[in-house]
């Protein structure tokens, strides 16, 4: 049964059981209301690197940090498909496009962007950007252009976000999130985790996604990828379990959604994110970057799905299931 009417004690409840049941709960849901076998497999590349006016304290590319990062315009719209290309034939059914921008502004850089979500559209791939803060009339452009999801994280609780960002509110998101779904585009929304929050933080976020009126289609879970140079470079490495266990329990609140095992996975054994995908996890970000930071290669990947049995998960299939 899907449910947005969660309790804060109801999650915590579940969040708190011993691991192995948390594990054994998610994973029967998981088979309950999807293919456990299919993984659905995003490929991000950075369409625009660094220099970004925000503080988000886990960022490399806030342009107030010193990380090294190359600042780079935003791509040329050939170089996006051929980026494309060679993911889709690594197996990706997704391409999801990031600008380090604080928000989209209305100007030739926007049109630009607008273009390549028509050109990746046309190759048959669904296609996903994180640019910031949106519109309502932004997000209808997106959407016309044939935009399939917006990503937009939460990345933690209400009450911690402002330990980790200063430059924008909570409700900001928010309003961006709404303007995506009044717009018809598929949302990913989900958080970090090591950032330095407690586990009520990390219960408060998931009560955050899973009473909205409608769940996220995708919901990420990172772990924190502590960059020197970044507020939080000395923060420690996420312990594997607590990954499972924010999967686990996002799987149950959310049964539908994709959970999607995001940054971090670099770090992990193959052992390691078997136990994410048994506890839920049904999507991932393949190619060697995610963004700035390091990621398993296409044929790391190929490797471990072969080896646990997973599939890619075809693009647009739910709408193909819609229409057959
Ligand atoms: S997370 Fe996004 S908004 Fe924040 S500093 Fe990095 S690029 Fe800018």
């Amino acid at each position: 049964m899907i449910r947005n009417n969660w309790k804060k004690e109801e999650i915590a409840e579940i969040y708190y059981r011993p691991l192995l049941d948390l594990i054994h709960e998610a994973a029967t849901i998981h088979r309950d209301n999807n293919d456990y076998s299919e993984v659905q497999v995003s490929s991000l590349i950075s369409i625009k690197t660094g220099g970004c006016s925000e503080d988000c304290a886990y960022c490399p590319q806030a342009a107030r940090y010193n990380t090294g990062v190359d600042v780079q315009a935003l791509m040329k719209l050939d170089d996006v498909v051929d980026a494309a290309e060679k993911a889709k034939a690594g197996g990706a059914s997704r391409l999801c496009m990031g600008a380090a921008w604080r928000e989209v502004r209305d100007n030739r850089d926007f049109d630009r962007v607008i273009d390549m979500v028509k050109g990746v559209n046309e190759m048959g791939m669904e296609v996903c950007c994180t640019l910031g803060m949106l519109t309502e009339t932004q997000a209808q452009k997106l959407a016309d252009a044939g935009l399939y999801a917006y990503n937009h994280n939460l990345d933690t609780s209400k009450e911690y976000y402002k330990e980790i960002i200063s430059t924008r509110t909570y409700n900001d998101r928010l309003d961006t999130l709404d303007n995506v779904r009044k717009a018809g585009i598929s949302v990913c929304c989900g958080g970090i985790v090591g950032l330095g929050e407690t586990h009520a933080d990390r219960i408060k976020m998931l009560h955050t996604l899973a009473t909205m009126p409608e769940h996220p289609e995708s919901v990420p879970i990172n772990a924190l990828v502590a960059v020197v140079g970044t507020p939080l470079e000395s923060n420690q490495k996420v312990d594997v379990w607590d990954m499972v266990k924010m999967i686990a329990t996002a799987r149950i609140l959310m049964p539908k959604a994709m959970v999607r095992l995001s940054a971090g996975r670099a770090t992990m054994s193959v052992s390691d994110q078997a136990l994410c995908f048994m506890a839920g996890a049904n999507s991932i970000f393949t190619g060697e970057k995610l963004l700035t930071t390091p990621n398993p290669t296409f044929d790391e990947d190929k490797a471990m799905f072969e080896l646990l049995g997973l599939t890619p998960r075809e693009a647009f299939k739910e709408e193909k299931e819609l229409i057959g």
